[in-house]
């Protein structure tokens, strides 16, 4: 049976690449009539961050990805936290020493630091724990057995390495890249379970996918150096043929290498699902879902940041991807997040959406703007105007609310230069014959505006700017007797009057 999970460190914000893994895990999942599990890595408490799970639980939900299993759904192989699974760790940790693939290490901090002096040079400037290093510290390799008991009874402060062999490859077949090997020499003794007694992320992740009964693991590349250390826990532990297959997906690049924070700073684009602020600096980091993006089209254009179905289409609904995705045309190479094609996306996605279900989504972007509407239908009805004029949901506010409210500013500027009495007589004229109309759509409305202008000899276009400046404000909005329209008899004449003087 396919179970996937996803296994986020609460450290901060769900940002663009965290989002999709999220997405492929579930699209790979709900294709397989498998399980998608969210996993807290929670073990690093120096990088804990209050809220960072939370945060994540809504932007799950925002994006409807909601997970099967996990701290709030609960499930049969919780807990989901890994701080709460802490007792669970020692026993797998202390098998491998007992078995010779790990030991314990007595170090303090300053031997650390003593060794890490000791053996820099210049083609080593960052020293490793490793087997050149580990026959020169204090460890359960070097001292003698009762020793190593003493410290132990004594309690003195300790962690768990893993002995990593010399010289051998370790290797699997990644799911996206293919056959991927690694040299043991060049891997460090990672510290699989800490002085505090928590894991750490590799002895737990193998654990925890152990079992949970993980099928099928997929993480973000920067994971792929790690991966020697994780597939010797497996051999140790619970045999190889139970792994899971693996798959590391590409970085999201921004406009100058790996996306970052820094990036949507810069370039002013969000890069985390929804608004962040660091609870440490309270610098808010902007939002996909505040700055107006819809769900839908935040999905679909992550599911293409990597990925393509072999033709030319762009544009999927979740369900597409469902049937679509696959593992084996997802890139290998970075892909690069362009935030014009981001909005693109946004504005077919408006273009797309149910009309019911988008006037549901802009009624609440104008509630949050102090613009209540109580008419649904007439909303409905603007909304299918302007909406080709509307890239993000927030654009929807400019586009609709003088609709509601009349237009803060009149643009005056824009008809005063070719402003003439013949004009102002003709305006008054059509009000005269609005009032009169026993007609009130869109067509009537421009026959007859088109008719008086002939009568007087003005030619149509030079009156109708004047006509939008007095409905709307200014030089925006759509067909302007569509306008008139939905606003109603008594409102357009009002507007043409307040402006006329
Ligand atoms: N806890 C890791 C992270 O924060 C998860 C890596 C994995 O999925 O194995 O990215």
């Amino acid at each position: 049976k396919v179970r996937v999970r996803f296994a986020p460190s609460p450290t901060g914000g769900l940002h663009l690449g965290g989002v999709r893994t999220v997405l492929y895990n579930y699209l790979f999942a709900r294709q397989h009539g498998g399980a998608f599990i969210l996993r807290i890595e929670d073990t690093d408490q120096t990088r804990f961050v209050p809220g960072a799970e939370e945060y994540i639980f809504q932007c799950l939900e925002w994006v409807g990805l909601v997970p099967d299993e996990s701290v709030q759904q609960g499930g049969a192989y919780g807990p989901y936290r890994q701080s709460e699974r802490k007792e669970l760790y020692r026993k797998y940790a202390e098998q491998l020493v007992e078995n010779g693939q790990a030991y314990y290490a007595f170090d303090t901090p300053e031997e650390l630091e003593q060794m890490r002096r000791d053996y820099k040079t210049d083609q080593n400037p960052s020293p490793q724990y490793d087997h050149q290093v580990r026959g020169k510290m204090r460890n359960s390799l070097t001292l003698l057995k009762d020793e190593v008991e003493q410290l132990l009874k004594d309690n003195i402060r300790h962690v768990i390495r893993i002995k990593m062999p010399e010289n051998e490859t370790v290797g699997f077949t990644d799911m996206i890249r293919g056959a991927v090997n690694f040299n043991t020499s060049l891997v460090d003794d990672k510290v699989l379970l800490k002085a505090d007694g928590m894991p750490t992320y590799h002895l737990a992740v193998v654990v925890d996918d152990y079992l949970m009964k993980i099928s099928h693991a997929f993480r973000g590349e920067e994971w792929l150096p790690s991966a020697p250390v994780h597939i010797l826990l497996w051999k140790y532990l619970f045999g190889i043929e139970n792994m899971p297959q693996w798959a590391h997906f590409p970085l999201i690049l921004g406009p100058a290498g790996k996306l970052s924070k820094r990036d949507g700073a810069k370039y002013g684009f969000p890069v985390f699902a929804m608004n962040w602020a660091d609870p440490k600096t309270g610098e808010l980091t902007e939002g996909f879902k505040e700055k107006g993006f819809l769900p839908e089209a935040f999905i679909n254009l992550l599911a293409v940041l990597g990925w393509n179905d072999g033709t030319e289409q762009e544009l999927f609904t979740l369900e597409a991807l469902i049937q679509k995705f696959s593992m084996d045309r997802v890139h290998s190479a970075g892909a690069k997040f362009d935030y014009e094609k981001a909005k693109w996306f946004n504005h077919e996605w408006i273009k797309k959406l149910d009309p019911k279900e988008l006037t549901k989504r802009v009624k609440t972007v104008l509630a949050a703007n102090g613009l209540p509407v109580s008419d649904d239908h007439q909303l409905q009805q603007i909304i299918e105007l302007v909406k080709d004029r509307a890239t993000l949901l927030t654009d929807f506010y400019d586009q609709v609310s003088y609709f509601f409210k009349t237009p803060e500013t009149i643009d005056l500027a824009a008809i005063q230069p070719k402003w003439n009495e013949a004009k102002k007589l003709f305006f008054n004229e059509v009000i005269r014959n609005y009032e009169l109309s026993g007609f009130w759509d869109a067509q009537t409305l421009e026959n007859n505006f088109k008719e008086i202008a002939a009568a007087n000899q003005i030619k149509p276009g030079e009156v109708m700017l004047p006509l939008r400046i007095m409905l709307v404000g200014g030089k925006f909005g759509p067909h302007v007797f569509d306008i008139a329209a939905i606003l109603g008899k008594d409102e357009t004449i009002r507007r043409m009057q307040h402006t006329l003087g």
